[in-house]
């Protein structure tokens, strides 16, 4: 996200904001590249017409360029500004190191790094006990070796984001859950077994004013049928009150005018 006061942002927000001009950067020059050799040969085969009709192309990637250079000189200002801070980079392979630089010289023009963003600022220490086994012995070579022996906890940003939202994802998905207070599904004897708490509610009205159906038409005839519902409604309340940490009663009142409408508009 672009930084509108570079001296508040923290090391990690202005260090985000320079790797994805960075990757913006190197996509507008690979398309000038492409570009300039597209444009090259065409002049070869004296397509000059055709030649000319890319230029406004190659002026765009031109000035994405200069438009990225613009954005990252304040916060590389900010930087030296500041004299600097913690940066670690990880080389993208398996069982690729953590280096503080990258121009480290076990690293290779070629290399390809992930910039590790969420620890830029952060004491050499902490990224050297992230790190583990990952950190570069020619970077850190004070790295204690307690840490060394450990496996490497270092995610790439990429990493990290994709793990949030699959954390997200499982709470949205357990706030629409529901199950029994001991965690097991919650199985009712009438309508099976209740997954969501959409459904449970639905569920709860229906079999009370179902119920109250059968009661009206012969409690005697309809025995064993109604205490079935009666107690798949209180199945429901139980599971719904311990999902919620409130008191049935609360639960009851609450659920009390779908319970009537159903009753109203079904059976009635
Ligand atoms: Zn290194």
């Amino acid at each position: 996200m672009p930084i509108n006061d570079p001296t508040t942002a923290t090391p990690s927000e202005i260090d985000e904001e320079l790797a994805r001009l960075g990757v913006e950067r190197a996509k507008a020059h690979n398309a000038l590249d492409g570009l300039r050799t597209r444009i090259e040969r065409l002049v070869g085969w004296n397509m000059t017409e055709e030649a000319v009709a890319l230029r406004p192309r190659l002026e765009q990637a031109r000035q994405s360029i200069s438009e990225c250079d613009e954005a990252a000189r304040p916060l590389d200002a900010e930087f030296e500004r500041r004299g600097g801070w913690t940066r670690a980079w990880l080389v993208l392979n398996t069982g690729g190191h953590v280096h503080r630089t990258m121009a480290c010289r076990t690293c290779f023009p070629s290399t390809q790094f992930g910039w590790l963003t969420q620890l830029s600022g952060h004491d050499e220490s902490e990224i050297v006990e992230q790190a583990g086994e990952a950190a570069c012995t020619e970077c850190y070579p004070s790295a204690p070796v307690e840490f060394r022996n450990q496996p490497s906890r270092i995610k790439t940003p990429e990493q990290l984001a994709r793990d949030k939202e699959k954390v997200e994802r499982a709470m949205a998905k357990a706030a629409k859950a529901i199950t029994a207070p001991d965690g097991s599904p919650l199985h009712t004897k009438r309508y099976g077994q209740i997954d969501t708490e959409f459904t449970a509610r639905r569920t709860y009205a229906d079999a009370l004013a179902h119920a109250r159906h059968l009661t009206r038409a012969s409690i005697a005839h309809h025995r064993d049928t109604i205490a079935a519902y009666r107690e798949d409604a209180q199945l429901i309340l139980t599971a719904l009150a311990a999902k919620h940490g409130r008191t049935e009663d609360d639960l009851r009142d609450e659920m009390a005018p779908k319970v009537e409408g159903r009753w109203q508009r079904e059976y009635k």
